[in-house]
């Protein structure tokens, strides 16, 4: 006899494709539902229109989040397509305006999809030539001139950590009834919530703190108007960008540790940009904590004494070589691992990922840290420091 389904305190993983019922009328009326609206039934039907793990998980998120809503997709990158392409509207889709600084892989699909692929017309705002922050009244003039429809940006910008003034951004946006995304990974919801400042909608990959283990991919789109919530489950549902049961599973019990976790990762960050940056074989340490950073202020406006985010950047006054002997010397402590967010500390060279032309920093490091002891990493890093300056 097949085991009864037992009672736990989490919801099992339904990996099924299809969900079982009894008569033709009892599924009928449950895509009845589905076609109305999505996943407004309480049973499910098909895993791709809707799951009960990844469903049970979206209402985790948006608690967290604060927001009306959460939509998961299977990568970050699934959710800035589904939250970008609910907006498009074949000929009536108008201009669209992006801050130039932004995670690579969006500048790929920007330029890769939407432009050569979609047609979409697109302009970028981007820092002055050689600065380090947003110009916020050129952002103004710009909006009046291009009069876009929609504003993309990223309150942390990866790997320079510029930070903007949301708050203002988003305002001059709404006040000309352009619609607001904003990819909110770097900061998540426990330093800013766009939402509150009238945003549409906010993405996160959740690969990076809300999972915070490195060991899942997932996006979520999170937003509090209903209509752009069917959209975008619908659009998800088209193209099959939804998330599976496993890494809601996964996701769903990672992420209520979330603001434990980034709270212990920007108190790490905060005392180990400090440390670094007194150190003789570093030129320049950038952390947006760090009274020297060019947008301290606007971090220190926007996020309110909540912390700084947990993602440090490190110029080696050796250039290349110091960086390679310093990836070399801190192995036992720091990993060289293409992600971020993890629970130990990890890097990456900056140049050789995002480009040497877009960020001629051969000695430049990005570094995502972690929740693990602090004293541990510190000495760790010191040595290792000590080491690329020749001193031991
Ligand atoms: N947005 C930001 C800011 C990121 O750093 C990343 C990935 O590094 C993404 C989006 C894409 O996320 P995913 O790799 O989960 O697709």
């Amino acid at each position: 006899m097949p085991p009864k389904p037992q009672r736990t305190k989490r919801l099992p993983v339904y990996r099924n494709a299809g969900f079982l019922f009894d008569t033709i009328g009892e599924a009928a009326d449950v895509f009845a539902k589905e076609e109305e609206y999505p996943q407004s039934a309480d049973r499910f039907s098909y895993s791709r229109y809707g799951n009960p793990n990844v469903a049970e998980t979206e209402e985790l998120l948006a608690e967290m989040e604060g927001s009306e809503w959460a939509v998961l997709t299977g990568s970050g990158m699934a959710a800035i397509d589904t939250a970008l392409s609910v907006f498009q509207r074949g000929e009536n889709t108008g201009h669209w305006l992006f801050f130039s600084e932004l995670y690579g892989g969006t500048n790929d699909y920007i330029e890769n999809v939407l432009i050569s692929r979609r047609g979409i017309k697109i302009t970028r705002f981007h820092p002055e030539e050689g600065e380090e922050r947003y110009d916020l009244d050129r952002l103004e003039d710009l909006l009046d001139r291009v009069e876009p429809s929609l504003l993309y940006f990223e309150p942390v910008t990866n790997p320079l950590l510029i930070v903007s003034d949301g708050g203002r951004i988003i305002e001059m946006a709404k006040e000309r009834g352009v619609a607001v995304i904003v990819d909110n990974t770097f900061a998540t919801s426990r330093l800013w919530r766009p939402l509150e400042h009238g945003a549409d909608i906010v993405v996160h990959s959740a690969t990076k703190y809300l999972g915070g283990h490195g060991n899942l991919t997932a996006g979520v789109v999170c937003g509090n108007d209903s209509g752009i919530r069917k959209d975008a489950m619908l659009y998800r549902k088209y193209v099959g960008n939804t998330l599976n049961a496993d890494d809601a599973y996964r996701l769903n019990t990672q992420s209520r540790t979330f603001p434990l976790r980034f709270a212990a990762q920007c108190e790490n960050a905060s005392r180990l940009a400090a440390a670094m940056s007194d150190h003789p074989a570093v030129d320049r340490v950038r952390y947006p904590g760090l009274r020297t950073h060019p947008t301290h202020d606007e971090a220190a406006k926007t996020f309110e004494g909540r912390g700084y985010g947990a993602m440090i950047n490190v110029d080696f006054k050796g250039g290349r070589a110091a960086a390679d002997s310093f990836v070399e010397a801190v192995s036992d402590t720091i990993s060289y691992v293409p992600t971020l967010g993890d629970p130990t500390t990890i890097m990456l060279h900056v140049a050789t990922v995002w480009g040497e032309q877009r960020f001629p920093y051969p000695g430049m490091l990005r570094i995502s840290v972690g929740f693990e002891p602090y004293d541990q990493l510190e000495a760790g890093v010191l040595q290792a420091l000590d080491q690329v300056a020749g001193m031991v």
